[in-house]
C-alpha cells in the first residue's frame, strides 16, 4: 500500500529541526531546508543543492512540497495580470497583480470558492470547496512577485486579501500565511502593507484585535442600511449592522487604526442620499476611509454602475462629513480580472 507523503511546508522550523535529529542528523539541517522552502521557494528537493543527495532522497521518500502551478497567466492592456493557480489536488483558484505608478498590488484568494453568497460577485456562484492551506496563500504571493519583478521591474510592494474568499473564515491559515510573508525568512515585508478584506464577521473582527494583528483591515460594506445590505449580502441577516459595527469600535479601541471601508454603488440599489447618511452615520464613531469602487457587471445585468451624479453626491457627503474618499477605477477588465469578477472563467 502507498503511503501517503506529508507535505513538508506543513512543519513548524522547530519540526524540521526535531524531524533531522531523528534521523541522525544536525538539528542545522532543518534550518537549511526551511531556508529552501519558504525563502528560496523550492519547488522540489531536487533545487536543495547545498543538501546531500542522500539527504535530498530521504526527503523525497517522506514528504511532498505540494507547490501551486500558474496554469494560465493573462496580461491586461493596462498591466494588470491575472493568474489562474493550479493546486496540488486540481482545484484552480485566481490571484491578480495590479500595477500602478507608485505601487505593485497583489491581491490574493484565500478559499476556493466562497462561504458567503453576495449576490454581486462572481465568485459566490461557485461553493467553497476548501480553505487554502497557508503555504498556497504565499505561493499565490510569490508568483506575483516574480511577475512583478520580470513585467514591471520592481518587487511586489502591497497585498490585499480580496481574491476568492472569506479571509476570516480561514482566518488560521491566513494568519499563519501573512507570519511567512513578513518574516525575515520568508518574504520580509511589512504588515502595513499587507490588507485584509472582510465582508464582515464581527466575531472575527474582535479575535484580530484581541490577537494584536499588525496588517491593516478593510470591510466590504456597500450599504449602511440593513434591509439592503441583506438584500445584497444576505449573510447580513446572520451579522447585522449592529453587531459589525461593535466588532469595529472594537477593533478601533484595540489598534486605533483608520477603517477602511470598500463601497460599491449601484443604479437603483444604494444610489440615494439616505444611503449616503446612514453611511456617514456607520463611519462616524472611527476615523474612516471610504474607498467607492467601480463595479463590473457579472454578466446577468441585476447590478449596474451607479451614475456618475450619484458617485459625485456620494463624495461631497462623505467629504462635508470629514470622511476621507477615493474613487477607484477597476483594473484588468478585459480579462475578468477587477473586483468581483473572479470567478475561474479563464
Ligand atoms: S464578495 Fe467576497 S465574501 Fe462576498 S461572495 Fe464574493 S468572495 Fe465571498
Amino acid at each position: 500500500m502507498e503511503v501517503k507523503k506529508k507535505d513538508i511546508r506543513a512543519l513548524t522550523k522547530e519540526q524540521l529541526r526535531e524531524f533531522f535529529v531523528k534521523h541522525g542528523d544536525k538539528a542545522f539541517r532543518g534550518n537549511q531546508v526551511y531556508e529552501w522552502l519558504w525563502q528560496k521557494s523550492a519547488y522540489s528537493f531536487e533545487d536543495m543543492t547545498n543538501i546531500s543527495l542522500e539527504t535530498r532522497q530521504m526527503l523525497e521518500d517522506n514528504f511532498v512540497i505540494n507547490h501551486i502551478k500558474v496554469d494560465q497567466m493573462q496580461r491586461s492592456s493596462d498591466g494588470t495580470i491575472k493568474n489562474a493557480v493550479r493546486l496540488h489536488d486540481d482545484l484552480v483558484v485566481e490571484s491578480v497583480l495590479i500595477p500602478t505608478a507608485s505601487r505593485t498590488t497583489a491581491c490574493v484568494s484565500s478559499q476556493v470558492g466562497c462561504s458567503l453568497d453576495c449576490r454581486f460577485c462572481a465568485t459566490a456562484r461557485l461553493k467553497r470547496m476548501r480553505n487554502l492551506n497557508p503555504d498556497e496563500i504565499y505561493d499565490q504571493v510569490v508568483a506575483i512577485d516574480n511577475e512583478s519583478r520580470l513585467y514591471h521591474n520592481r518587487p511586489l510592494s502591497n497585498i490585499v486579501f480580496m481574491g476568492m474568499g472569506e479571509p476570516l473564515m480561514n482566518y488560521n491559515n491566513v494568519l499563519k500565511a501573512i507570519d511567512k510573508i513578513t518574516s525575515p525568512e520568508g518574504l520580509g515585508m511589512s504588515p502595513k502593507r499587507i490588507v485584509v478584506s472582510t465582508s464582515g464577521v464581527p466575531k472575527m473582527i474582535k479575535k484580530m484585535a484581541d490577537d494584536n494583528v499588525k496588517f491593516k483591515l478593510a470591510v466590504s460594506l456597500h450599504s449602511a442600511i440593513d434591509d439592503i445590505r441583506t438584500s445584497i449580502m444576505p449573510f447580513n441577516s446572520t451579522f447585522p449592522l449592529h453587531d459589525l459595527r461593535e466588532a469595529l469600535q472594537y477593533w478601533y479601541a484595540a489598534t486605533k487604526n483608520r477603517i477602511t471601508y470598500e463601497y460599491v454603488v449601484w443604479d437603483g440599489i444604494n444610489d440615494k442620499r439616505k444611503d449616503v447618511e446612514a453611511l456617514v452615520e456607520f463611519c462616524k464613531f472611527a476615523p474612516s476611509k471610504v474607498n467607492l469602487i467601480e463595479y463590473n457587471p457579472i454578466d446577468d445585468g441585476e447590478f449596474q454602475q451607479a451614475t456618475s451624479k450619484a458617485i459625485d453626491m456620494y463624495v461631497s457627503i462623505l467629504e462635508a462629513n470629514n470622511i476621507t474618499v477615493t474613487v477607484r477605477r477597476s483594473r484588468g477588465k478585459d480579462i475578468d480580472a477587477a473586483c468581483g469578477q473572479l470567478a475561474n472563467k479563464s
